[in-house]
This record gives structure tokens, sequence and C-alpha cells, in this order.
């Protein structure tokens, strides 16, 4: 069942880099586990995932030990700063770093370890009060701030969507962050890459991976409904 789903999801993902004329290894598919338990995770990895995203600190730590230990975990929830120590180390990537000051405390926690780093800036493009994430106009400022930080690396954005019926409403919000990581990235600045664009999850990742995804977090399509 679970190696069907990702059959599918890569077949879709594939699919959608032919028509928008991109390669499929452009595009990495990341596994959100969170909440399913370890077998599931092992169904998952026996069909060739590497990447699971999850977005608590503690599930990371619960399901590591338990899994092969090449597998790449990606932090992709809302992150606490009083978490961060226990992330590092733990994750090749933190998705959601929605603000300075978790930025400035991953730079702390980092340099005490003397490790680096890699993160994305969350982005809240459709402004919803509800979620987390940096104003489109605020990034500039942040990436400006961060770029300094010896050990934090900004490999690029992410974003959530907003929950539509029809994904193609999502069509314009993948497509305005792409260009902004496009501006970004022209600027060069030091210690700033824009290479990674983490947007689509189950409902959306096809319009995303069209406008230019180059990783998508796919739950439900994989492990079926939480
Ligand atoms: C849960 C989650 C996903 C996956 O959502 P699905 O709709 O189940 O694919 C993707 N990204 C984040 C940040 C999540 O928390």
């Amino acid at each position: 069942m679970i190696k069907e789903n990702l059959d599918q999801v890569r077949e879709t993902i594939n699919a959608a880099c032919i028509r928008a004329g991109r390669r499929p290894e452009e595009v990495t598919l990341i596994a959100v586990s969170k909440t399913k338990p370890v077998p599931m995770l092992e169904e998952a990895y026996a069909a060739g995932t590497r990447d699971f995203g999850e977005n608590k600190v503690q599930e990371i730590l619960a399901k590591k030990p338990e899994l092969p230990q090449d597998i790449r975990w990606h932090m992709i929830g809302h992150l606490q700063r009083n978490k961060v120590s226990q992330v590092i180390g733990n994750a090749v990537m933190i998705h959601s770093v929605d603000s300075l000051r978790l930025a400035r405390q991953i730079e702390a926690e980092a340099a005490k370890k003397e490790v680096d780093v890699d993160i994305l800036l969350e982005v809240n493009v459709a402004r919803e009060e509800s979620k987390y994430g940096f104003m489109l106009e605020e990034v500039e400022d942040a990436v400006m701030a961060i770029k300094d930080f010896p050990h934090v690396h900004i490999k690029g954005l992410m974003t959530i969507a907003p929950f539509v019926d029809n994904p193609e409403e999502n069509r314009g919000i993948f497509k305005k962050l792409f260009e902004f990581a496009v501006d970004i990235g022209r600027k060069n600045i030091d210690n700033v890459t824009m290479g990674v664009l983490s947007m689509g999850m189950t409902g959306d990742y096809e319009v995303a991976v069209e406008e230019g995804a180059t990783m998508v977090r796919v739950g439900t399509g994989i492990f079926g409904i939480r």
C-alpha cells in the first residue's frame, strides 16, 4: 500500500516535471511521517525513501534510533527555541525557520556544538493569520541578518500554502515564492543560496512542482490520513 502510494506520487512528480520542462531528479520527495508508527516508515524505507519529514523534535528523536542511519530527517514544523539544541545534529535541514530569534538560537547552539546547520526561511506567502513564517517583505532583512551567522546557512525558502479544494488556487503562491527566490539568488549574497524551494503537500504538490518546487512534503498521499 505505501509502496504503491510512493510509486504513484513519484510518477505524478515526474509527469509534472516533464510538463514544466524540468528534470525529475531536481525534485526531492520528502515522506512526511508525523504521527505514523515506525513499521510504516520501514515500509517506505524498503520502497526506497530516504528523506522523511517530521514536525516535532521529539518524534525525530524517538524514531531515529529505530530506523536505518542513512535516513535524512527534515524538521518541517514550528520549532520552539528550547528544542533547538535537540534538533541540531539530528536533522539535515530545518525548513521552518520563522523568526530571527529562532535563527539566532540555532546559531548559538550550532556554535556550541561546532557544527553547521542548513536552514530554509519559512514564508507566509498567503499572509494567513494562523500560520507561522516571515511575510514576504520581511524576508530580505532576515536574509541580510542571518548571512553573517557563521554556522547557519540559508539554502532556500519554504512555504505552507493555504488548504484549498482546488490546488490551482495555490499556483500564484508558488509562483510568487519561486520568483522571490530567484530575485534573492541573483543578489549573490555570501553564505546564502536559493537552490531549495520546499513547497507542495498532498493536495497541491503537482502544481508546486510545475512552479519550481525542489522539495515536496507529502504525508497523507503516502501514509494515508492521520
Ligand atoms: C503535515 C505536513 C505536511 C504534509 O501534509 P499532507 O497534507 O499530509 O501531505 C507538509 N508540510 C508540513 C509543514 C506539515 O506539517
